[in-house]
Order: C-alpha cells, then sequence, then structure tokens
C-alpha cells in the first residue's frame, strides 16, 4: 500500500477534479518523479502517476515521454487532457459532454467475457447525461 498523503506532498503537479453534479471530489490525481527510475532501459526518468478517490488508491508507471503532457495537464486541472493521454487515467470524465463526475454520479456496469463469466472484462460508465465510455479494463 502506498502512502497516498505522502506522495501528494512530494508530488510535482497534482490536480483535484470535482463533480459537475455535486461539487464533491471526483478524484485527486498527481504526478510523482521517482528518484529511482522504474523500467530503466532507456535511461530517462520516469514518474508515477497516483489517483485517490474513484477506484480506490492506485498508481501507474508514466514512461519518460508522457511525464510533460501529464504534468501539464495536471498543472492545468484539464481532465480533457489527461484523458487523451489515457482514457483510463481520467475514469471521472465523459468526453461527450466535456464534464466530470463522482463515482455516486456514474452508474457502473462490469461485464464480464461471454464464454468465460467469471473473466472480468471491462466497467462500462454512464454519465448522468446517458453517454457511455469504458471506465476501466
Ligand atoms: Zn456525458
Ligand atoms: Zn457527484
Amino acid at each position: 500500500m502506498r502512502d497516498f498523503a505522502g506522495d501528494w506532498n512530494r508530488a510535482i503537479a497534482k490536480a483535484t477534479f470535482l463533480c459537475a453534479e455535486c461539487g464533491a471530489t471526483a478524484a485527486q490525481v498527481a504526478l510523482l518523479i521517482e528518484e529511482q527510475p522504474i523500467c530503466e532501459k532507456d535511461g530517462q526518468a520516469s514518474g508515477l502517476i497516483i489517483q485517490a478517490g474513484f477506484f480506490g488508491e492506485w498508481a501507474q508507471i508514466v514512461r519518460a515521454g508522457a511525464l510533460w503532457p501529464v504534468g501539464k495537464a495536471l498543472a492545468e486541472g484539464n481532465a480533457a487532457a489527461l484523458y487523451e493521454i489515457d482514457p483510463l487515467w481520467a475514469p471521472f470524465f465523459c468526453p461527450k459532454c466535456l464534464r466530470i463526475y463522482c463515482r455516486e454520479h456514474w452508474r457502473f456496469d462490469l461485464k464480464f467475457d461471454e464464454e468465460w463469466p467469471d473473466w472480468y472484462d471491462e466497467t462500462i460508465g454512464t454519465c448522468p447525461q446517458g453517454h457511455e465510455r469504458v471506465i476501466d479494463d
């Protein structure tokens, strides 16, 4: 388990995204640079994107080439830009109405594989305006 509060404090860029319906925090997202680069093939620094509030807390590796765009999106609080980089990094964002919603305002529909019904496939989210998108896979 990562120390989210500690990570949040040492983040180089961070944003809190608020729900367009109720004003609650939809998610907190931050970008960290790891002192010990994680997936070192090219010798470049890599980072981590961390997120809390929507699907619990999670962290994913950000490749060196994506550090600047991710940092810029967070510094600007730009959920659309974050979605463009990786839709699953902005699961709270609806690309059709261009709004952010908290998890209370998304309707989640878990999809399972047709041949292997125990096999989780993806989660489809429906925003309050009725737009669907893949929110997790
Ligand atoms: Zn929508
Ligand atoms: Zn809400």
